[in-house]
């Protein structure tokens, strides 16, 4: 392989620029072309680098923060971690308001790159002066030179991903995608990278995959806000119980709903068959492409492109723990759980 003398002045050169990978094994029966957008190769192993960066970085042009200020946000998830690298790296404090429900490591990987973390009780309403929502809200208020990244209402996140993930895959691919799938949580990703690969070619097909137990799909077709269609779920990252203003409905053209077993299961085949150790809803991703050719729904000349958002270490007690899966009753028998781990 060509040495290159690759010389970084922070980990902050190295947030974007993604791999584009060829699946090799799991579409062979599948007809078409496909490469995964692999976003775990971010230095905060997700998407949610472009995000954190952009938005921080607005703020800065636009006079409204300067190192030493405070960024706050409501998330125990990928876009906490991100926000709190931007910040060690670029000196400010970072303040995230999660949810008691949040796991002890989620908290533990937080405060280890330096974010400030109030648990708030889960079991209040979103109204209440004590749920995180409201905590993050009052302490922007309180702290001078502060911002609130509020991911789900803020048109900068899906601003990120038009300058960025959309560029990237449109010259990765060099104009020649036809159909992109990605994962809808705050809708920033998807509808990003579909306004900007739309702008270039009208006919690109852009498909969201949403989880069942959310609301996504169903507003789609009906612009209606459908309370019936929320329940729990597992996948973490996908789908929504409220409508998020950063999805830009307008430019997805179908929403593809799959199961948190399916989505577990097929996370697991993406490492075993492409060597690629990738989250919950990157196996989410791959499960609506199989779903898709199960319709017979690509033609084999489609180039398809799918995006997996981040790295399967995120996931070590849920998804890629044996007795998770059979805890969730994700496993047919016993002996598919012990099945990879012999014992002496
Ligand atoms: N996958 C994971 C693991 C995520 O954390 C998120 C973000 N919530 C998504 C997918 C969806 O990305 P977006 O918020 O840009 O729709």
């Amino acid at each position: 392989m060509e040495q290159s003398k690759q010389v970084f002045n922070s980990a902050l050169d190295l947030i974007g620029n993604t791999p584009l990978i060829k699946l090799n094994k799991m579409a062979t029966e599948f007809k078409g072309n496909y490469h995964a957008k692999v976003e775990a190769f971010n230095p905060g192993h997700s998407s949610k680098d472009r995000i954190a960066l952009y938005i921080i970085e607005q703020a800065e042009k636009q006079g409204i923060i300067k190192p030493g200020d405070t960024i706050i946000e409501t998330t125990s998830g990928n876009t906490g971690f991100s926000l709190a690298m931007v910040s060690v790296i670029k000196g400010y404090d970072c303040i995230l308001a999660v949810s008691s429900k949040s796991s002890a490591d989620k908290i533990d990987m937080l405060k280890t790159m330096g974010a400030k973390v109030y648990v708030c009780p889960a079991n209040v309403s979103a109204d209440d002066p004590r749920s995180y929502y409201e905590v993050a809200k009052r302490l922007h208020s309180e702290i001078k030179g502060s911002v609130y990244i509020n991911q789900y209402f803020n048109q900068l996140n899906l601003d990120a991903h038009y300058n960025s993930t959309g560029p990237e895959i449109w010259n990765q691919t060099e104009g020649q995608i036809t159909h992109l799938v990605a994962c809808s949580g705050t809708g920033g990703t998807i509808s990003g990278t579909a306004k900007y690969l739309k702008e270039q070619n009208p006919n690109i097909k852009i498909i969201g995959v949403d989880a069942y137990g959310s609301v996504l799909k169903k507003y789609h077709e009906t612009r209606e806000f459908d309370k019936d269609e929320i329940y729990p779920y597992r996948i973490e990252g996908l789908g929504k119980n409220l409508i998020p203003t950063a999805t830009d409905f307008d430019v997805i053209d179908k929403f593809v709903k799959v199961t948190d077993e399916e989505s577990a299961h097929t996370a697991r085949e993406i490492a075993l068959t492409e060597g690629l150790f990738v989250g919950y809803t990157s196996g989410a991703a791959m499960q609506a492409l199989k779903q898709l050719n199960e319709e017979d729904y690509f033609k084999p000349t489609d180039k398809v492109v799918v995006i997996f958002p981040d790295h399967g270490s995120r996931y070590m007690s849920k998804v890629y723990s044996d007795k998770w899966m059979n805890d969730q009753g994700f496993f047919d028998s016993q002996n598919e759980a012990a099945a990879q781990s012999i014992q002496y």
